[in-house]
């Protein structure tokens, strides 16, 4: 009877609520959600409190709630919103100002997103060849393990294969290389090669540094060929690594370079940043975007901008970083069976783990502590740049009760 009951139930009941959702199911989303933010620290609707070292993808940089981005945002939602490209916008202009001073650029292109910024900076360095005579060097070399979006050019310029499965061809002029291999990529430098793009930092990829005399061979090797050097700073950029942008480790400069996530600290934009020479191509109505540079996004980034431009933030960053490395190295003694390693560059941090990297997320999870998963094995950390030194020792004993966790599962 009781059979009989549970089975008619199972058949005829309401399927779980997930799969009831509108919401196209292209994410395996956790099944929860945050009420607010404040800080590293995130308050789900269920009354649990997280340690957010997710950052929402590296986007949080000034964590939630940061009182100079929140009045950035109410003050100019309550002057205007939005008016289009089709005027000026004071907001944008005086961003744009102070990237270049800040930066190798200038030239800089708004978006919304990371992956519209590596469109506009493909589009560039194809226009770049087209209006230097060389049309036919569109041809863009890339890395294995890259990641720079999910729009068709960027699938296609990542050169994953479970991102561009079943969405027709791959749209042309990508040549990827393995990482790390200097005579795969120079043997891959042929007469219509026209750049070369690359994560600093790789994010997605698993956190992949490439080291500083690599970048500086890439550099050389762009001045040598005649290419343009694109760099993708979407993750590791806007002080993430301790350096206003990773390349500035290095000494080189790229012409071209996309960022987002951070620079935004949550409100959604991007940018193209270039050198005039790279820029040249790009005339009145070679590129566009509706929103792109609107003035709630531009009053944002300005108010990024402010805090972690600053020499003393990130000497900070580079200090907290310190930090939380050596509790990681200590982390690593402490658990031999689940890290193998950790890797990345400042406030960008993978713990490559010897058990399923998603299986350190939930348990973390489950101790109230916030990362996100990555290539290779990974378990990424991106907290928000201006934690202290409660919120690193809290990550240390968050993580050091997953890991504990993890090997009484083990052995039980
Ligand atoms: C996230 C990311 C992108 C894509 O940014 P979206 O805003 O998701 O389009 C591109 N490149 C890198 C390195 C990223 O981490």
């Amino acid at each position: 009877m009781s059979t009989t009951m549970k089975s008619a139930t199972a058949s005829s009941a309401a399927p779980a609520v997930r799969s009831t959702s509108h919401m196209l199911p292209t994410y395996a989303r956790a099944d929860f959600s945050f009420d607010r933010g404040e800080g590293a620290w995130l308050f789900a609707d269920d009354g649990r409190k997280f340690l957010d070292f997710a950052g929402g993808i590296a986007v949080n940089v000034l964590g939630h709630s940061h009182p100079h981005l929140v009045k950035a945002l109410v003050d100019q939602a309550q002057k205007l919103w939005h008016t289009s490209n089709l005027y000026r916008i004071s907001g944008g202009e005086r961003l744009a100002d102070r990237l270049c001073e800040l930066t190798f650029a200038d030239k800089v292109f708004f978006t919304n997103s990371g992956a519209e910024a590596l469109e506009c900076a493909i589009k560039m360095a194809r226009k770049y060849h087209s209006v230097s005579g060389q049309p036919n060097r569109y041809r863009i070399i890339t890395f294995e393990g890259a990641f720079h979006g999910r729009t068709l050019a960027t699938i296609a310029a990542g050169g994953q294969q479970k991102y561009l499965e079943g969405f027709g061809p791959a749209m042309p002029g990508f040549d990827q290389v393995p990482f790390g291999d200097h005579k795969a990529l120079e043997a891959a430098i042929g007469p219509d090669t026209g750049a070369i793009l690359i994560e600093p930092v790789q994010g997605e990829g698993g956190l992949r540094s490439v080291p500083p005399q690599c970048l500086r061979g890439l550099r050389e090797l762009c001045d040598k060929h005649g290419l343009l050097l694109i760099l993708d700073e979407v993750q590791c950029g806007v002080g993430r690594t301790g350096k206003l942008f990773a390349h500035e480790w290095s000494g080189i400069t790229p012409d071209i370079m996309a960022i987002a996530k951070g620079i935004g600290g949550g409100f959604p934009m991007g940018a193209c940043l270039a050198t005039d020479n790279a820029a040249k191509g790009m005339v009145a109505g070679t590129h566009g975007s509706t929103y792109g540079g609107n003035p709630l996004a531009m009053a944002v980034g300005n108010a990024v901008l402010d805090v972690v431009a600053q020499p003393e933030f990130l000497e900070q960053v580079r200090s907290t970083a310190r930090d939380l490395n050596q509790r990681l190295a200590e982390l690593k003694d402490r658990h031999p069976t689940i890290i193998q390693e950790i890797r990345g560059s400042g406030l960008l941090i993978g713990i490559k783990t010897k058990v399923t990297n998603t299986d350190l997320v939930a348990a973390g999870r489950a101790e109230g502590f916030l990362t996100v998963g990555a290539g290779d094995n990974v378990v990424r950390m991106l907290p928000p740049l201006n934690i202290g030194e409660a919120e690193v020792r809290e990550a240390f004993e968050r993580l050091d009760r997953a890991c504990t966790a993890l090997e009484q599962k083990a052995a039980s």
